[in-house]
């Protein structure tokens, strides 16, 4: 404290009337040049690091610069002027500065909140089901939610009609409050929503009797829904300005709704290709022929090739699912024929099959032990004769 502090707007090498957009700007460049993250054990670069935070923490909160401008730093000395003096901070409080000052520099993962311009208002989410068929094809479906929308009666400001909001004298405004702490890392800025007036920057006095001063009204809604052909399970459609509205005269929010496509009784998916499979006949696996096989587009003729074995996987070009990109572009369906196995002939069937089997393997005796069981004696027969 012995020190001779420096003038906040020489700090941070800005004009007296700078703007709070320069403030900032000024102060980011400075937090990036000299914070203690950057520059580990630098005690010179933590110094200016604590004075420019400090500096930011005064002219950025409109009340505490007056102050300052009036009485300089003498404003904030004995604990006079309201609670500035003493710095406590946590680390926990580090988040907070580094999404609403730091923001870009460190990729801007955070949403800007709890400031004065125009935001946008959050997005949505919802979900619809459509069959299997309707996510190939594309649908159109309709789904109801509750959706908020600026009260007619108040315009949307939540302060009874005749009267408006007041700026809220906890933060000037502002929506937020700025607090300079002390941390592990040395002095930081907590930059919080002002809990007065959740950082709108207006306290309403009389409320709006038919929003309850929230400025919103919430009602239910039909919302058409376009689903595109080749779709997929889980997949999101995006409907514009169906979020929740905008803040300061912000657009709204999107609608995310996210597609759940139910399982069919036969076909399966991957990417645009459709998988089922398909009983043939074990005839017709043998001798050829052709078979109707199910797809998206109805039935199709198939020629099966003689000698078809089980599991064989045939291709039917083009009747898998559109490519949501262009939907002339299709994926292939592949189906799996699979011999079915009679078991249930008739006396002439089972008189046809012995035929067939005689045919194919010799004339069997009748009766008990069947014909490879009577080839392999024969053998062994033959074997010991010898
Ligand atoms: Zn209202
Ligand atoms: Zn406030």
């Amino acid at each position: 404290m012995a020190e001779q502090k420096r003038d906040y707007y020489e700090v941070l090498g800005i004009d007296k009337n700078a703007d709070d957009a320069a403030i900032k700007k000024a102060y980011r460049q400075l937090a990036k040049k000299y914070h203690p993250d950057m520059n580990p054990g630098d005690q010179e670069a933590e110094k200016k690091f604590k004075e420019a935070s400090e500096a930011y923490a005064v002219l950025s909160d409109p009340d505490k610069r007056r102050q300052y401008d009036q009485f300089g730093h003498a404003a904030f000395e004995g604990g006079a002027g309201g609670g500035f003096g003493g710095f406590d901070f946590t680390g926990a409080d580090m988040g907070d500065i580094f999404g609403d000052i730091f923001g870009d520099l460190f990729g801007g993962g955070r949403s800007r909140r709890a400031n004065n311009g125009p935001m946008q208002g959050a997005n949505l989410r919802a979900q619809i089901r459509v069959t299997f068929e309707e996510a190939v094809f594309g649908c159109d479906k309709e789904i109801e939610l509750t959706l908020k929308d600026e009260c007619g009666k108040c315009n949307g400001t939540g302060a009874k009609p005749g009267t408006s909001p007041i700026t809220c004298t906890k933060c000037g405004g502002k929506g937020q409050v700025v607090y300079t702490q002390q941390s592990l890392f040395g002095m930081v800025q907590n930059v919080r929503t002002c809990p007065d007036c959740n950082g709108t920057g207006k306290v309403i006095k009389e409320k709006c009797p038919d929003c309850y001063g929230t400025g919103y009204i919430s009602s239910k809604k039909k919302i058409a829904v376009t689903v595109p052909a080749g779709i997929d399970n889980g997949q999101s459609i995006r409907i514009r300005g169906k979020g929740e509205p905008g803040v300061n005269g912000g657009p709204r929010g999107d609608l995310l709704v996210e597609v759940l496509v139910s399982r069919h009784p036969i076909f399966q998916r991957q990417d645009t290709n459709i998988y089922s499979t398909a009983p043939i006949n074990f005839v017709t696996a043998a001798l050829g022929g052709t078979v109707r096989i199910k797809t998206v587009d109805g039935e199709v003729e198939y020629d099966v090739k003689a000698g078809t074995q089980t599991d064989t996987r045939v291709r039917l070009k083009g009747k898998g699912v559109p490519s949501l990109r262009n939907k002339n572009v299709r994926g292939d369906h592949y189906v799996t024929l699979v011999v079915q196995v009679p078991t249930d002939l008739s006396k002439d069937a089972k008189e046809a099959l012995r035929a067939y089997d005689d045919a194919v393997n010799g004339i069997a005796p009748s009766g008990k032990g069947g014909k490879a069981k009577k080839r392999f004696m024969d053998k062994v027969k033959e074997a010991l004769d010898e």
